[in-house]
């Protein structure tokens, strides 16, 4: 019989994902962070074992600044996880990325100011341990692996996704102004979200992989020229698209490596370097 807590694949994403499947066990982790956003639920895709984790709360009360993203990834990477997927709604920086495309991003703008965005802060842990400086490379900062399974398993449902693109990711909560929007277009960035950042970064720092899927729900500001983002149409359009991304995750869990089999460059970022501390 399969573990119960444990999962070699972790999924930041929302109850309408993991809902509907048979034998949800929910865990509740905690982490020299703090408590991760909710609790974990587990299950069985595709006979892979998935930890799922509501990047916002049950109820989605967590703004996109106050989410505790180290504790998310260290619990996560605790019940065994080390590939991980991030879908996230976006919004479309060009007129051709109109609401219902879906984005594989391969880079990242980090534009956030208030977020710890490092494991590596010199600070010591609840068990006295003190992190080393460790620097990390985040040239590339998703798995190319995962990458190339989401982008296979979008093409699998006819949902031609777009492969590659720059995600900025801002401070939030509030949308962008159009001189913001006209500036992060005029950059030749792709597509704008909230919760990117710090999230590749930390699992790269703890050798997780990591694959971004954006689901676009709006043109931004300076792409359109309406009345603006509103949160209605963007709630609107994840609800119209989520039963597609749904399948697609699940898809691309089932095409992802087995752990044996990874051999990308999120496996070894840190070089054999000490991190001071232990991972999970
Ligand atoms: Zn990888």
């Amino acid at each position: 019989m399969a573990n119960k807590a444990y999962a070699e694949i972790g999924v930041i994403g929302g109850s309408g994902f993991y809902s509907f499947l048979d034998d949800v066990t929910e865990l509740q982790v905690d982490t020299p962070y703090g408590p991760p956003s909710d609790s974990l639920f587990l299950g069985e895709i595709a006979g892979r074992r998935v930890a799922f984790l509501p990047r916002h709360g049950r109820g989605h009360h967590l703004p996109p600044h106050r989410i505790n993203y180290r504790a998310n990834l260290w619990a996560l990477r605790s019940v065994g996880a080390r590939q991980v997927l991030g879908p996230c709604a976006v919004g479309g920086l060009r007129p051709e990325y109109g609401p219902g495309t879906l984005l594989v991003p391969d880079q990242l703008v980090d534009r956030t100011k208030s977020r710890t965005g490092t494991y590596f802060d010199g600070l010591p842990l609840p068990d006295g341990k003190v992190p080393n400086v460790v620097h990390v490379s985040l040239a590339d900062p998703y798995c190319p692996a995962g990458r190339s399974a989401a982008l296979k398993a979008a093409r699998g449902r006819e949902w031609e996704p777009v492969d590659g693109g720059t995600l900025v990711v801002i401070e939030g909560p509030r949308f962008s102004t159009r001189a913001e929007s006209s500036w992060h277009q005029a950059q030749g960035w792709s597509v704008v979200g909230m919760t990117g950042h710090p999230e590749a970064a930390l699992a790269r720092e703890l050798e997780l992989c990591y694959t971004s899927l954006t689901l676009v729900t709006d043109l931004d500001a300076g792409a359109e020229s309406g009345e603006g983002v509103s949160q209605e149409d963007v709630l609107q359009v994840f609800a119209a698209n989520v039963d597609r991304l749904r399948e697609v995750l699940f898809d691309t869990v089932a095409a992802l490596p087995s752990e044996g089999e990874r051999d990308c460059l999120c496996v070894n970022a840190l070089g054999g370097l000490d991190p001071g501390f232990d991972l999970p």
